[in-house]
């Protein structure tokens, strides 16, 4: 459901306020840790029936620092993270279209049931100015970047066999690429917006991001327990004094309870959420479309691979040739088609996830390949690493099976091949 105007500006906003309370909440609770509990009440009470407890205090001031600092860090390292590589992907002036005079009028000429369908369709991709059918054949102007796609084997496209493309950024969306509306600007495996840590979390951050959200469940969990047990102690302290009377409890431990409650609960849950979507390799957006695939995967196959005929007599796949172009015949054609890639365009099963790598990989590819970069907030994610000429990212189980449903002649004793004018090669992950 495409958010309003209102409710980007609030996200926007909330990303800019947010932080800055989260960051007076720490000071705060920073002080309350060191001054109000450690020095006021452990190591120098004021109150003369209140021993002193300098083991306990030097406990709680080291806890706190230690988690303090990775929880520090990693927030820090998303904010360079997010400041100095985004993971936007690269934008194109969008053109004064001569095109569109001409893509209204070709538009004119269908039928109005046809036009209607279209745009419905048209609408669905969120694409609401370029005409894809006139670009897939080659009678409207191809945008910029095309190209990126068919240097890979494998992309995903939508169902009518033409990547996903952005308005906004007047750029074809690459796999796993969506458009963040508060930045407007697509960004590389975009999860989302997140106004609690003031900034998006995708590619390049979501590995800190993370990080910071289990660092800061376990200092928020530190300051909870260790405010809660002043609170405790403060009280019994005072019952065994006979001259204890009142001012036993400090309301600065019952706020701090509170904000520590509050940040904490939050920061669990997300590092729950976050980790199971880690260990199945999925994004906020992929998890929403889960039920509903609405992507289609492109697969280049050799000319020879193309009449896979159903028992109906219906081909088995549809076929596009890439790059786009009219299609003419004569000698330019047959020229042409030297320079052309086809790709059979094939309909995932829904809940099927062509990227899912299996837990351990998965958790590896974001996370980092060492046990030490599943905590040290420094190196980034290898799921950075787009060199793969087979596709954007690894591929999966699901690809397999997807791909074993419409080419099985493609797999050999469990060996994926490829057919090439000069054979077959064997594919090795
Ligand atoms: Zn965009």
């Amino acid at each position: 459901m495409p958010a309003s105007r209102g409710a980007i500006r609030m996200n926007t906003w909330s990303g800019r306020i947010i932080p800055l309370i989260a960051i007076a909440a720490n000071a705060y609770v920073l002080y309350v840790i060191t001054k109000s509990i450690a020095v006021d009440y452990l190591l120098q009470p004021t109150l003369n029936y209140i021993p002193k407890r300098r083991a306990i205090a030097t406990v709680f001031i080291a806890l706190q620092y230690i988690l303090a600092i990775p929880t520090f860090s990693s927030w820090l390292r998303y904010a360079i993270a997010i400041l100095t590589n985004p993971g936007y992907t690269p934008q194109n002036q969008k053109p004064r279209r001569r095109g569109s005079s001409r893509t209204r009028s070709s538009s004119q000429r269908r039928s109005r049931s046809a036009s209607r369908t279209r745009d419905e369709k048209r609408k669905s991709d969120g694409n609401m100015n370029i005409d894809r059918h006139a670009v897939r054949e080659g009678t409207d102007p191809t945008p910029p970047g095309l190209e990126h796609f068919y240097r890979k084997q494998v992309f995903t496209c939508s169902t009518d066999g033409v990547p996903s493309f952005c308005e906004r950024c007047w750029a074809w969306k690459q796999d796993r690429v969506h458009h963040c509306k508060e930045l407007n600007r697509c960004v590389s495996r975009f999860d989302h917006y997140c106004p609690w840590v003031g900034g998006i979390v995708g590619e390049t951050s979501h590995k800190f991001f993370i990080q910071f959200a289990f660092y800061a469940s376990l200092y928020s969990g530190f300051i909870f327990a260790s405010c809660l047990w002043a609170v405790v102690q403060s009280k019994k302290d005072c019952h065994s004094s006979p001259v204890c009377n009142r001012g036993w409890l400090n309301p600065h431990w019952i706020v701090a309870i509170a904000l520590a409650g509050i940040f904490g609960f939050m920061a669990f849950g997300i590092t729950l959420k976050f980790g199971h979507s880690v260990l199945k390799n999925r994004t906020t957006i992929e998890e929403l479309a889960m039920g509903h695939p609405n992507y289609c995967v492109a697969i280049r196959i050799n000319p020879s691979e193309i009449p896979p005929v159903s028992s109906d007599g219906k081909p088995k796949f549809w076929v596009v040739p890439y790059p786009f172009r009219p299609q003419t015949s004569g000698p330019t054609d047959q020229h042409s088609r030297r320079n052309e890639f086809l790709y059979a365009i094939l309909y995932p099963k829904p809940g099927s996830h062509i990227w899912d790598l299996g837990w351990n990989r998965n958790w590896r590819d974001l996370m980092g390949n060492h046990v030490i970069d599943w905590f040290l907030p420094i190196k980034l994610s290898p799921c950075l690493d787009h060199g793969n000429l087979l596709s954007d990212y690894p591929l999966g189980k699901d690809f397999e099976e997807l791909e074993k449903t419409y080419l099985p002649h493609r797999y050999k004793n469990g060996i994926r091949r490829i057919p090439l004018d000069e054979g077959w090669v064997e594919m090795t992950a």
